[in-house]
């Protein structure tokens, strides 16, 4: 291989350059994923376990290092249960590339402006509203708490599933494509209860909960103050200007405005 330098018997080739290189990209990542999550505790937790096996064995305590070898021999599995949400956030982050945004077509545009209108209408009335848009991600676990429908998008439905009224006004719909697939869906809480100064109600928690752990841009109308916010990626972006929802919405589903 083409070498660069060599220190004693060591050849130091491209190779091991980009060899480097992609582990620093990884390694860059995971602490992208990680940072200010408590997944770095366990982490150091898992690094105590392990450096305690060593001095164990080191000095003899058979038992202790027994239990801590095996603790450690499994951590792999222990690894994959406890950061399960970080690993998913990283799985995300790479299918949330550009790139594989290319092979994602979306056949958003007549389900924009159909729940365009209803959000509109719903925010103007203070019917409160929580509207999610998935991306590329399935989101089965969050439909199954909800009622089936399968039905095509349309102002008058999305209005009428969330009139008070209805059965179904509680609780999220969840589009995907041109079809709301099931309504009253329950969405996870995010642990965060206040953005930007100001306290959130459950509703808010909800679309943003989802959006930290599935693809998907979550649409809220409060019905506290008529406002109308978008979640995505763990962000939440507030009170947006109803002028500019469906252009947000578009590039956020990353199709082209028309
Ligand atoms: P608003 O601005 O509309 O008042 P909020 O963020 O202050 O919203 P709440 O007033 O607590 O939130 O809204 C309660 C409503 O939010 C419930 O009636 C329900 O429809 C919806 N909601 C609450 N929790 C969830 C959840 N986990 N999943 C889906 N919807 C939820
Ligand atoms: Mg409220």
């Amino acid at each position: 291989m083409l070498e660069i330098f060599k220190i004693g018997f060591l050849n130091f080739t491209v190779m091991d350059l980009i060899d480097i290189g992609i582990v620093a990209v990884l390694i860059f990542w995971l602490y992208r994923a990680l940072k200010g999550t408590i997944a770095v505790q366990i982490l150091v937790g898992l690094v105590v376990i392990i450096a305690l096996s060593f001095i164990t064995e080191a000095i003899n305590l058979r038992a202790l290092n027994w239990i801590l070898r095996t603790i450690s021999d499994i951590w792999l599995l222990a690894f994959i249960i406890l950061f399960q949400p970080e690993l998913r956030r990283l799985l995300l982050m790479i299918t949330r590339n550009p790139f594989f945004r290319l092979f994602v077509k979306s056949k958003y545009s007549e389900t924009i402006r159909e729940a365009m209108d209803a959000v509109i209408e719903l925010a103007e009335k203070h019917i409160g509203a929580l509207l999610v848009f998935t991306r590329t991600q399935n989101v089965e676990m969050t439909v199954d708490t909800g009622i089936p429908l399968h039905a095509v998008v349309s102002q008058e439905l999305l209005v009428s599933i969330f009139n008070t009224k209805s059965p179904l006004h509680d609780g999220a719909v969840i589009i995907e494509d041109q079809l709301i697939i099931a309504a009253r869906c329950v969405l996870p809480l995010s642990s965060v209860t206040k953005y930007d100064g100001k306290n959130l109600g459950t509703r808010h928690r909800a679309g943003l909960g989802l959006s930290e752990q599935v693809d998907a841009v979550v649409l809220i109308v409060s019905e506290e103050t008529g406002s109308i916010s978008f979640a995505d990626s763990g962000e939440l972006t507030l009170n947006v200007p109803k002028d500019r929802i469906s252009s947000y919405l578009r590039s956020k589903l990353s199709e082209k405005s028309k």
